[in-house]
This record gives C-alpha cells, structure tokens and sequence, in this order.
C-alpha cells in the first residue's frame, strides 16, 4: 500500500506532512503517530519534571556544563590570542586580565617565532607614540646615568672617527670620570 501525504497527529490532531513526523519502522509506513513539535514539547515536559525531582543532579549538570564551556572557552581565547597578538593587545579581554603570565608567555613566543614582525610593530609604535618614546627614554636616562655617559662617549670618539671598541676600558672609564666631574661642576654653578 503506498503510503499517505500527510497525517493527523493523535497528539495536536493537526493534519501535517509524513517528513513532519519521526522516523520509526515500528509504526505504521515508519513514522510516529505524534507530530514533530509536539515530540519535542512532551521531551520538555519530560525533561522539566525530572529537574523538578533531582534538583541536585541539575546543579552537578550545570556546574559540569559550565566548566567545560569555560575551558573550551578559554581555548578558543587562547588560540585567538596565539593568531592574533596584534589584536589581542588592543582589545584585552576578562581572560588576559586573569591570566597575566600566559599572556606574557604567548606574546613571548609570538615575538621569539616573528623577530621580523617584531621589529617591524616596535618601529611603528615608536612612530606612533612619539611622546612616549621621548618619555621611556628621560626615565632609562634618569635610571642609568652610566650608560648615558657611555652613549655619549661613544657618539664623541664616533665624531673624531675613533673606534669605540679598540679603547682600552681605562680610558672610556678615565672619560667617563671626566664627563661626572664636567657634570658636578656644572650642577655646583646652576644651584
Ligand atoms: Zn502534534
């Protein structure tokens, strides 16, 4: 016997479609007596009723639930950060804040596998953030007074065409004395 078009459903007793009814050899030309939507609200119902009498497995389902989706979540952050560190230093989200040291470890990596980009993202902030590199460098200034001596010796013998590197130390340091006095002498007729 061919099988119908459509058929009631003894649930609703809408007349609907065959393919809107479930799949089951069982029944009559293999497709369940209740329609598809009502299928679903009585596993609702079902699923409903049985939350009502084990509320404390709903609550180890949920906390299960959302762990998992907060480790896969964390994840996906991660492998976004990992693709994307540009990005990822502009928009630092809730899991960047809480994790400070992966963070700084992905970065790291990034910069050790792109020495290339690197360079390349340092010139450009550097070009974007005049005022702070002038800033950077009064603070390095101001906490390495030595190296300042000593990048200031270098361009002096630089000028005279000397190379810095075939001095014997004495003599940078001899210089630099001479540099810290010219200094002191200099702060004693200011004050
Ligand atoms: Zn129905």
């Amino acid at each position: 016997m061919e099988a119908p078009l459509t058929r009631v459903c003894k649930k609703c007793g809408e007349e609907k479609p065959l393919e809107e009814f479930n799949k089951n050899e069982k029944c009559k030309y293999g497709r369940t007596y209740e329609c598809l939507v009502c299928c679903r609200e009585r596993k609702r119902e079902s699923f409903r009723k049985w939350c009502k009498a084990n509320p404390e497995k709903v609550k180890e389902r949920k906390r299960k639930w959302s762990k998992a989706n907060v480790e896969k979540e964390n994840e996906r952050k991660r492998k976004w950060l990992e693709a994307n560190p540009e990005k990822a230093r502009e928009s630092c989200c809730k899991w960047c804040k809480a994790n400070p040291e992966k963070v700084k470890e992905i970065k790291r990596k990034w910069r050790e596998a792109n020495p290339e980009k690197e360079k390349e993202r340092k010139r450009k902030w550097r070009e974007a953030n005049p005022e702070k590199v002038n800033e950077r460098y009064l603070k390095w200034r101001e906490a390495n007074p030595e190296k300042v001596i000593r990048k200031y010796i270098l361009a002096y013998f630089r000028r005279k065409g000397i190379q810095f590197q075939s001095l014997p130390e004495e003599l940078i340091e001899y210089k630099m004395l001479q540099l810290k006095l010219n200094y002191k002498i200099k702060d004693h007729e200011t004050s």
